[in-house]
């Protein structure tokens, strides 16, 4: 029931402010003895009905997806806490280590998402948002997806995909043309491994978005980060199949890309 992820107000202590969102304030906070990120949400970006329903997928547990301790809807802003990762974004992290990570580094990063991506894949539910940016670092450098559920709170702004804000350097074809998002859209966000071997580059960087929908319908795709290896980019192609049946599912990636970290 809903009353189970209360979190009492008296139980949550805040602390410095560690980032900002498209939502708000995010604070490192406790909670029962437990160090948390608390994720302020300004109000007008949720309706309470929404937020009832997508607070539901938010509790999907997995030790790759960031935990969601609980919610506190009593006072506003309305507070969302969360397990703490220590070393902050995924972005931010592999640009700060750049030149310094190894291959097993960025192959397990990889494959720590894409297990992340197979339990969001297996209890039937799409992200809409995967990129390098909404995944969060552990104290010992495990990657985890974060975010998944929080596109219900976006403006129109990010989620049409007329508008700046949309990321469509991350999106499949038929989500900029028809905004349809199923698994394999996210499977083609799967862009995150390019940006993991380009050690947190943002893709198509000095393009814009009119011409990256242009040069994905003349074909044409990310080219193979250096520190990639063939058998790495051969499954980013894989994920960028202009047919979404053609991708892979998360869970034949995971399998890959294990296979590659035994080899
Ligand atoms: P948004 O996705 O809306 O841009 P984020 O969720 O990325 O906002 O939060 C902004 C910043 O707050 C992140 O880049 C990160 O540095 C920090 N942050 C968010 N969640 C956590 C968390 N669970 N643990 C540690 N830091 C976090």
């Amino acid at each position: 029931s809903q009353g189970q992820w209360e979190v009492d107000p008296e139980e949550l202590i805040l602390g410095q402010e560690i980032g900002s969102g498209q939502f708000g304030l995010v604070l490192e906070g406790s909670w029962r003895d437990l160090k948390v990120a608390v994720k302020m949400v300004r109000e007008e970006c949720m309706s309470d009905e929404e937020f009832k329903e997508e607070a539901r997928i938010m509790r999907l547990s997995h030790s790759k997806l960031v935990q969601l301790y609980g919610v506190c809807t009593q006072h506003s802003p309305i507070c969302l806490v969360f397990e703490y990762m220590e070393n902050g974004c995924l972005t931010d992290y592999l640009r700060e280590k750049k030149g310094s990570l190894s291959q097993d580094l960025l192959l397990g990063m990889c494959l720590d998402v894409s297990e992340g991506m197979a339990y969001l894949e297996m209890s039937n539910f799409i992200h809409r948002d995967l990129a390098a940016r909404n995944c969060l670092v552990s104290k010992n450098n495990e990657v985890k997806v974060s975010d998944f559920g929080m596109t219900f709170v976006l403006d129109d702004q990010y989620t049409s995909s007329q508008c700046s804000k949309f990321p469509v350097k991350w999106s499949a074809p038929e989500v900029i043309r028809y905004c349809k998002f199923s698994t394999k859209s996210d499977v083609w966000s799967f862009v995150l491994m390019w940006e993991v071997y380009n050690e947190g580059r943002l893709p198509y960087e000095n393009r814009t978005n009119a011409e990256v929908v242009d040069s994905l319908n003349a074909g044409l795709r990310l080219l193979k980060p250096r520190l990639a290896p063939d058998s790495v980019h051969l499954l980013m192609e894989w994920c960028w199949k202009e047919k979404p049946d053609d991708r892979p599912t998360f869970g034949l990636l995971f399998h890959e890309l294990a296979s590659l970290s035994d080899a």
